[in-house]
């Protein structure tokens, strides 16, 4: 057979970096690179309890369900949506498998091939994946530790006209950044006089590390909720488990309309096991004490990891000190390549992202993402260390080649 592929199948090459990543697999290496979260914290007996809790109703919990999502569970959504100041119905909602598919959905309804999309930088790989899959033209537009820069927004939408700006303005990944309330109301502003749909990719919204800070999504920003500029994603990925593969999308009905057509010819509904399942978690479950216990814990791990990173007096190396989320983003010497101080890494045990990955455009190749929630205490000490040997190794090589 000679097999005739899309042209697609190029947007969905295996990065250099995923190959690298391979080899730690298997092997006593400290990872620092995924986006996971604790394994130690999962909910395992309340989510035992909540799927047995829905097998005992019978064998009709194992029928097709609707593509729109589990009712009950939608409206448990839009109340937990309506504490963060989101007054949303059913209606408005989808329920998607993982955020991820609520990416990949509205780019199918709402971009065409060459359409421009505008994204943070740096960004969210597998997000610039799904827009490369649709051809769609990506424009990084410039930022700082308070977010979006609007000067830049501006020329940008003028100049490129984007159908869709792209955004993680709460404790992003890989940046770990917290936008200023400010910049929520800029990119609001800007967008909507200019007809620019926001999609607003919320996973790491409720790892907020301390009490007082708040930081409304944009979403809720918004005053018109229908005919609304923003269409707003989160997961249950991060605050329950990502094996549930759950996450929702809330927008205005028309768009969420659409979504669920393309969704019905994608995979009909997600998991409706996974769905009851935690519905019953809302029941049944204290989900935000659980909440607190994993906020509290990443805050330790983080402030250990910066502690860490602290002790080395790395020269030339500096970080953004993260107020929620996942990742510590660190930006190395200029002259340091962070995916060629990978290997080293990798030779001394341990691993992470370089960050040139997360870059749609102009990419900074001494930038890297190291993510603290997957490893504890100890583990993490001796990834540090790893770390600064490699860093040694980098730094010598290239002194000498100098
Ligand atoms: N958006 C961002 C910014 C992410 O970091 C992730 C997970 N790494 C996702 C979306 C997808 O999450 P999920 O599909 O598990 O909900």
């Amino acid at each position: 057979m000679e097999y005739r592929f899309s042209h697609m199948i190029n947007s969905f090459k295996s990065s250099a970096v995923r190959e690298i990543l391979k080899l730690t697999q298997g092997k006593s290496i400290i990872s620092l690179a995924g986006g996971l979260p604790a394994e130690e914290h999962f909910p395992l007996d309340a989510v035992r309890d909540a799927f047995n809790r829905v097998l005992d109703q019978g064998k009709g919990v194992l029928q097709y369900g609707l593509t729109e999502g589990y009712t009950p569970l939608r409206e448990d959504l839009c109340q937990h949506l309506a504490r963060k100041g989101m007054n949303v119905t059913p209606d408005d909602m989808l329920i998607t498998t993982g955020s991820q598919q609520a990416i990949d959905l509205l780019t199918r309804v709402y971009l065409d091939p060459g359409d421009v999309v505008l994204v943070e930088k740096p960004t969210y790989l597998a997000a610039i994946q799904v827009f490369n899959s649709r051809d769609a033209r990506l424009v990084s537009v410039e930022g700082d530790a308070d977010g979006i820069d609007l000067d830049d927004l501006k020329r940008k939408v003028e100049q490129h006209k984007p159908k869709l700006l792209y955004v993680i303005p709460t404790f992003s990944n890989p940046a770990g950044k917290a936008w200023s309330l400010e910049r929520r109301k800029g990119v609001l502003d800007i967008c909507k006089k200019n007809n620019v749909l926001i999609l607003e990719d919320d996973p790491y919204g409720e790892l907020k590390f301390g009490e007082d800070t708040h930081y409304p999504s944009i979403f809720s920003l918004d005053e018109h909720p229908k005919g609304s500029c923003v269409v707003y994603t989160s997961t249950f990925s991060k605050v329950v488990a990502p094996a549930l593969r759950t996450g929702w999308v809330v927008g205005d009905p028309e768009v969420i309309r659409h979504m669920t057509r393309a969704k019905q010819a994608a995979d009909l509904h997600s998991s409706t096991m996974d769905q009851q399942a935690l519905h019953q978690l809302f029941l049944h479950f204290d989900l935000y004490a659980h909440i607190a216990t994993i906020r509290r814990e990443y805050e330790q791990r983080k402030n250990h990891m910066i502690s860490l990173m602290k002790q080395q007096n790395w020269e030339g190396v500096t970080w953004l000190e993260p107020k929620g989320g996942m990742f510590v983003w660190v930006e190395l010497p200029e002259h340091i390549q962070a995916e060629h101080m990978l290997k080293y890494a990798v030779e001394e045990g341990v691993a992470f992202v370089p960050g040139f990955a997360f870059y749609a455009t102009e990419p900074k190749h001494n930038t890297m993402r190291l993510n603290f929630t997957h490893t504890d205490n100890e583990q993490m000490r001796i990834g540090i260390d790893r770390l600064s040997r490699a860093m040694d190794k980098v730094k010598a090589e290239a002194a000498s080649a100098r």
